[in-house]
């Protein structure tokens, strides 16, 4: 039992539990209680709906619907997740509430199935909730209005003292057959899509409620954007190649705009740990025909010692120069350095004139 809370109670508690609000312009002196002559309060609950339509504002706050005159609810939920505060006195939305069930709700108690044959008025004891939702069973309650969903009741229990069990439906209520609040919601937290039901909502309100009221459900939702780094790097000359001679490729030119010079004037190309993918692109001079040059990638620590050495790629001399499109594809553990060796296995020396380098690095850790 309490008093309904105070347009400045509204607003802290909707703060404090992170609810998204608004204020509809005379929402704290809009409601029913001059024009019927009842009393709003003591109140004992929150009653849910859905609005079974769309911009449902106008309606709730000015209009009403068959002769019900407004405002219709406290409060409009909107799809974006953001509550509009509508009315802070007495509001036209729970109509006839089987008195089986009220009881139960002042003692926050299991809901009971409505014994229709004794009613109250639940308009005297219930805040109101509209959510917008077509009703239809496919209009989905978004995840940010499901957020703020709980949010709101929970703002409410907590300002009051109460528990979940304060928390109804309209379904649970109605002696008329109301069917709301009802529908698929897109998810919650850490659970995907699932369809609305009273005793899940209660659920996460208690859970809600059994932290302090910045909590927030853990989520799985947060997207990890991960971006790959573009290193494109090459020789600003050709340079000779002896025989019978391991010799790593000076990358030299970094050719982009990235401002960290990552391989500038080093052999490295990539540090683990990461993953990298890309091509070399090679053109040999004097590479007899028939002749091969050998190509791999090795791993070195950061002392520069060789660790690991991987594949050997052969390009076979061809006339008029010699061309090679190497792919790079690895993962490389962490404190690893990777490096483009060549191998001259003719007889003369070779130049090579242009090396080119183009990877994406994903980073890891
Ligand atoms: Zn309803």
């Amino acid at each position: 039992m309490a008093a309904p809370a105070t347009p400045a109670q509204w607003r802290a508690a909707l703060k404090a539990e992170g609810v998204p609000f608004i204020e509809l312009d005379g929402w704290t002196t809009r409601g029913r209680d001059a024009a019927t002559g009842k009393v709003y309060g003591p109140v004992h609950g929150i009653l849910n709906h859905h609005t079974a339509g769309v911009d449902s504002l106008n309606v709730i706050a000015y209009r009403g619907v068959q002769g019900l005159p407004p405002p219709l609810a406290h409060g409009l939920l909107r799809k974006d997740g953001v509550v509009v505060l509508v009315a802070d006195g007495r509001a036209n939305h729970a109509g006839l509430v089987a008195e089986n069930v009220y009881r139960a709700i002042v003692a926050e108690k299991p809901l009971p199935k409505q014994d229709k044959s004794r009613t109250v008025d639940g308009n005297d004891s219930l805040y109101g909730l509209e959510v917008e939702n077509r009703g239809d069973g496919e209009d989905v309650y978004t995840r940010a209005q499901y957020d703020s969903w709980v949010r709101f009741d929970a703002a409410l229990c907590r300002l009051h003292g109460w528990t979940a069990g304060s928390v109804a439906g309209h379904l649970e209520t109605s002696v008329e057959g109301k069917p709301d609040p009802a529908g698929p919601v897109a998810g919650y937290g850490r659970r995907g899509r699932f369809l609305f039901t009273m005793a899940q909502f209660r659920r996460d309100v208690a859970e809600r409620l059994s932290h302090q009221a910045n909590w927030s459900p853990p989520s799985t939702q947060e997207t990890v954007t991960v971006t790959p780094q573009h290193v494109n790097l090459g020789l600003v000359h050709g340079y000779q190649l002896a025989p019978d001679l391991w010799d790593d490729i000076e990358f030299t030119t970094e050719w982009n705009d990235e401002p960290d010079d990552h391989a500038l004037n080093s052999p490295t190309f990539v540090k683990g740990a990461a993953r990298f993918t890309g091509s070399l692109s090679l053109r040999f001079e004097g590479l007899a025909v028939g002749e091969v040059a050998q190509v791999r990638m090795s791993e070195y620590d950061d002392a520069g010692n060789l660790k690991q050495n991987h594949p050997i790629h052969e390009v076979i001399g061809t006339p008029g120069g010699t061309y090679a499109v190497v792919p790079l594809t690895k993962r490389l553990a962490a404190g690893r350095n990777m490096r483009v060796r060549l191998l001259n296995l003719g007889a003369e020396g070779v130049e090579v004139v242009s090396a080119v380098l183009t990877a994406l690095v994903w980073q890891e850790g």
